[in-house]
């Protein structure tokens, strides 16, 4: 295997790691929604890796898109969430699945973010069992009427867009669900922001929808087909979490370095000591790891070939790699890992993020086992759908 990084990814890791030193560093500490360098991030193309330029996007692939997830997550954690929205689970899924019409209006306006869009699977009920999903989608002959309420919905507040996840018949389980875009601005559908620990550059939000309306055109996949479509864009979906995963446990072994490298007691540097060398070196290890992991998973991808197995087993290391190497470096900063004023407190509140959105760590220990197990494959066919950009062009 080759492990180098292809002219154009490395340009494009060049790109993003500038972007995210010069734009983003200065104003991290505000941990809010800051709607202008999400607006840079697409001018950039940094959104844009898996499209293809009919679409606003750079064709660069996968990979690129995995590296350039990671130089963001590396600065900011929270500002790396906004690509599974506008790179990944919204456009990619519409490019994927969508009608003519719908391709045309939605994907280059959310690759290029001049709109905002979000993905709406949980529900009060309906968390990592999506067969669960009880918000109503009804065929009205002319258009979809929609009902329901959904939470957790990163970009809820701030979307223009959303793919909406429903049901036709909730008896029917995962056989009932259908995938809409559905646009927000119209009288149904309603936001309330909720707060959290950590990932605050991406705020989250209830939604209720009551009579929200959308047209036939705006159908993704078949007519109770939308289990096989989330299934697809939760797999996409954990390209770019893994990735998130991986920059942030980067992160706390650079902020670790540091520390190490400056922290004297006992008259040395504590990086003479050989339990802090013990953790530096098993923080190296962890983010080398995750680091070939979730390459694999994104190269497979750009090769056209299964990778459902390969980035579950990537995001479950990575999730957990980002969470263990922020409890690292809390212990080598000692009582400064507990205080505002270094960064390393919000790599810890920010770290939990990975072992849950996009399929918890135990969703993902479960599909890895039963394709171990012989139990359920995990690369079936009907999970393979190729990338596309190369055929558009
Ligand atoms: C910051 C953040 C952003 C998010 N963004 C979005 C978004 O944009 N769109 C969206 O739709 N959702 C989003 N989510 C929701 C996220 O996808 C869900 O939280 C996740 O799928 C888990 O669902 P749940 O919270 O209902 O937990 P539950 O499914 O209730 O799980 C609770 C616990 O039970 C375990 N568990 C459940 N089932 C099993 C099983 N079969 N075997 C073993 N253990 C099991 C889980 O692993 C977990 O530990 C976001 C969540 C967070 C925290």
């Amino acid at each position: 295997m080759n492990f180098d990084l292809s002219e154009e990814t490395a340009a494009m890791q060049e790109t993003a790691r500038r972007f995210a030193l010069r734009e983003v560093a200065p104003r991290v500490k505000e941990e809010s929604f800051k709607r202008d360098l999400v607006s840079q991030m697409g001018e950039l193309g940094l959104f844009g890796c898996a499209f293809p330029a009919r679409y606003g996007g750079t064709g660069a692939g996968f990979l690129a898109h995995a590296v350039v997830c990671e130089e963001i997550s590396r600065v900011d954690s929270g500002l790396r969430s906004l690509f599974n929205i506008q790179a990944m689970t919204v456009p990619y899924t519409i490019m994927e699945w969508g009608t003519e019409p719908a391709k045309g209006k939605y994907i280059q306006a959310l690759v290029t973010a001049e709109k905002l869009g979000c993905t709406c699977f949980s529900e009060p009920n309906a968390g990592s069992d999506l067969a669960a999903i009880e918000t109503r989608i009804e065929d009205k002959g002319d258009h979809y009427l929609i009902n329901g309420a959904k939470t957790w919905i990163s970009n809820g507040s701030m979307a223009d867009f959303a793919i909406v996840y429903g049901t036709f018949d909730p008896g029917l389980r995962h056989k009932g669900l259908c995938a809409v875009v559905v646009e927000t601005d119209q009288p149904g559908w309603s936001t309330r922001e909720t707060p959290k620990l950590g990932d605050k550059s991406s705020p989250i939000a209830e939604i209720t929808l009551e009579d929200v309306r959308a047209p036939k055109e705006n159908l993704l996949g078949q007519w109770g087909g939308g289990f096989t479509v989330a299934m697809t864009a939760l797999d996409r979906g954990r390209i770019s979490v893994s990735s998130g995963a991986l920059g942030l446990a980067q992160a706390c072994l650079d902020a670790a370095v540091l520390y190490a490298n400056q922290r004297v007691q006992f008259d040395k540097l504590i990086r003479e000591f050989q339990l802090v060398k013990g953790t530096i070196a098993e923080m190296v290890a962890q983010v080398e790891a995750a680091r070939y992991l979730v390459r694999r998973a994104a190269w497979l991808n750009d090769q056209d070939r299964p990778f459902t197995r390969e980035v579950a087993v990537a995001k479950y290391f990575a999730g957990e790699a980002a969470v263990k190497a922020a409890g690292m470096a809390m212990e080598i900063h000692g009582g400064m890992g507990y205080s505002l004023e270094m960064p390393v407190e919000r790599y810890y509140r920010d770290s939990k993020l990975y072992q849950v959105g996009e399929g918890t760590a135990n969703i993902m220990r479960l599909l890895i086992a039963d394709d171990a197990l012989g139990i359920k494959k995990a690369n079936r066919p009907r999970l393979h759908v190729p990338s596309q950009f190369r055929d558009l062009e």
